[in-house]
């Protein structure tokens, strides 16, 4: 019997040394490449889609499809391929599917979808979300829309590359994952609607969503200091997703996580940002955000304005998150409808 039980906990010790070493392989892997993330990167890309040539990005105008195609061309440069049924990258979304809150209807626009195949977990899927669009001219005057939603569209680019070159190295994601940049945010999630009632990949093998709309300046509530990112919805159907949020910051990226607007916010913007129509069909989602300034939707949303440092800290930390959702042993659980 004792013979038995010595036997039994060492097999016990060296399954829970191989979990650590597993996990801190896992953890240097993950910083080796977060560093491939960088501010002069960030910099270049965001200098060019918040430049006037894209005019505002307005959905499905000639600047948005600029912005788009300087995206695609990204992706081709780094050798990441379309999503399934996405030719040359593009979902397109009809103009019946883009009408305004006013009843508008605008030119067909095009959701960008851009994939990473996983190599253990090929089918379950984590999507990155960010809008490209924004709200174009007004009274003959650019809306450049740097920080809205600049910055989360050239982090998506980063983060994708980060991913690609990993996978180079033989460290590809176990899981497979969607970088979705989308279109008709500015007039009510619209993209990102589109998408999720025309899934490219099955909602029900979509884990998670992670979700960008500006994380390139600071509010006035964190006027001292923009090391702080606002974590929004992430416990709202899966305590697993919080619990990687917090893990995630406290090992990588050492930021404030506010949680103010996760519950009870008269603002609503867990409602208001793109990960909304993940999250209503039960897909776990976390939205990361600086908050409103005073430039938000104003012609002086401008890159000379963006906090490069700030953007490339928060950039990382959804790489982190991303990076955890996709190597884990099990996919995360929701526990809350
Ligand atoms: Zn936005």
């Amino acid at each position: 019997m004792k013979k038995i039980t010595l036997f039994i906990s060492s097999l016990l010790a060296i399954s829970c040394a191989n979990t650590k070493s597993t996990e801190s392989k896992s953890a240097s892997l993950l910083s080796t490449y977060s560093k491939t993330i960088t501010e002069s990167e960030l910099k270049n890309h965001l200098y060019t889609i918040s430049s006037d040539s894209m005019q505002g990005r307005e959905t499905g105008s000639k600047g948005q499809k600029l912005a788009g195609q300087y995206l695609i061309n990204q992706y081709k440069k780094d050798h990441i391929p379309p999503a399934q049924n996405a030719s040359d990258y593009l979902q397109n979304v009809p103009a019946s599917a883009l009408k305004t809150r006013k009843g508008e209807v605008l030119a067909p626009s095009e959701n960008i979808c851009a994939f990473i195949k996983g190599s253990e977990k090929p089918d379950e899927i984590i999507v990155i979300s960010a809008h490209y669009d924004h709200i174009g001219i007004k009274n003959g005057i650019i809306f450049n829309g740097a920080d809205d939603d600049g910055s989360g569209t050239v982090a998506l680019l980063e983060i994708a590359q980060a991913f690609k070159i990993a996978q180079k190295d033989g460290h590809g994601p176990k899981r497979s994952i969607l970088f979705l940049h989308v279109t008709g945010e500015e007039h009510g999630l619209l993209g990102s609607k589109y998408y999720s009632e025309h899934p490219l990949y099955p909602i029900k093998n979509t884990v998670s969503d992670i979700n960008i709309d500006m994380i390139g300046r600071r509010d006035v509530e964190h006027a001292k200091s923009n090391n702080y990112v606002y974590v929004i919805g992430a416990e709202r159907l899966s305590n697993d997703l919080l619990n990687i949020v917090i893990a995630a910051n406290e090992k990588n990226t050492q930021m404030d996580l506010d949680f103010r607007y996760t519950a009870n916010d008269p603002n609503h913007y867990y409602e208001r940002s793109d990960h909304y129509n993940f999250a209503k069909f039960g897909i776990p989602s976390v939205f990361f955000f600086n908050g409103v300034h005073a430039d938000y939707h104003r012609s002086t949303d401008t890159v000379e304005k963006i906090e490069f440092d700030a953007l490339t800290k928060r950039t990382k930390l959804a790489f982190a998150v991303a990076w955890e959702l996709a190597n884990r042993e099990n996919r995360i659980t929701i526990d809350k409808k």
